[in-house]
């Protein structure tokens, strides 16, 4: 355990699934406590705690929908019920409904706004009370290559994580005078559910360098290292694509 984080607590949203679980298990790994944060896939998240348990880590899964304010406000009082402070928070939970803009309803835009976005900002705002106090956290936010570079039939889903980046640097701003953190993780396209019904592999590989999807543990390693004390104690505001050259 080299990161820093033994006895440390971490919340990872949307962590039932996909990069949220490959990062859960890699902060228990390094010995933080750990909410598994979802919304519907209660199995899967109770898995996570297992998985966790099993190699001796500490973890708990807790039901919240990311982007109701009560919810999240439940969430961050039970964190802090069971173990009384807050060191990482990764906002990770995210949908996709893809379609060209003509064809976007307005409730597609609304639930990936509300969620990928309103979601961040309802979570921060209520976990970085506890930091500010404690003068110490990481935020990391998980954004996408969409939001810097755009993506036909994603104009809700790039609109959330162009704000989330925008979001993290302000954040950051706001926060840096208490040793808090906040930077922002902007992934290509990585082996999840969420891109496992794309139609266009062929054409996708075509603009990615390194000729393959990302896998969850890849990404769950940078976050991972953004959580790292004191390696990544004097990085903040930043955005850090990993997306096998995508982006450069
Ligand atoms: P995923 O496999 O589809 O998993 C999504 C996770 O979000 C699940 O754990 C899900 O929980 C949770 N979730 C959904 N709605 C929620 C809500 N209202 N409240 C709380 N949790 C909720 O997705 P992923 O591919 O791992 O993506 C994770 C993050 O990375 C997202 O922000 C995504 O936009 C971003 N990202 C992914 C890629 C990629 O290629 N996969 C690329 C760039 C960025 P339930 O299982 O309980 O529904």
């Amino acid at each position: 355990m080299a990161a820093g984080l033994t006895d440390k607590v971490a919340i990872v949203t949307g962590a039932s699934r996909g990069i949220g679980r490959a990062t859960a298990l890699a902060l228990a790994a390094e010995g933080a406590n750990v909410v598994v944060n979802y919304a519907r896939s209660r199995t899967a998240a109770d898995e996570v705690v297992a998985t966790i348990a099993d190699t001796a880590g500490s973890a708990i899964a807790l039901q919240a929908d990311v982007s109701d304010a009560e919810q999240v406000d439940s969430l961050i009082k039970a964190t802090m019920d069971k173990w009384g402070r807050i060191d990482v928070l990764v906002n990770n939970a995210g949908i996709t409904r893809d379609t060209l803009l003509l064809r976007m309803k307005p409730e597609d835009w609304q639930a990936v706004i509300d969620l990928n976005l309103s979601g961040v900002f309802l979570c921060t705002r209520a976990a970085s009370k506890i930091m500010l106090k404690q003068r110490s956290g990481r935020i990391i936010n998980i954004a996408s290559v969409a939001g810097l570079m755009g993506n036909p039939g994603q104009a809700n889903y790039s609109a959330a994580k162009a704000g989330v980046i925008g979001f993290t640097k302000t954040v950051a701003k706001e926060m840096a005078t208490r040793s808090v953190t906040v930077n922002a993780v902007a992934p290509g396209f990585i082996k999840t559910d969420m891109t496992e019904d794309l139609s266009n592999t062929e054409d996708i590989l075509k603009y990615i360098p390194l000729g393959r999807y990302g896998e969850a543990e890849e990404v769950a390693g940078l976050i991972r290292f953004l959580a790292s004390d004191p390696a990544a104690a004097y990085i903040t505001g930043q955005v850090l694509t990993i997306d096998g050259g995508m982006v450069m």
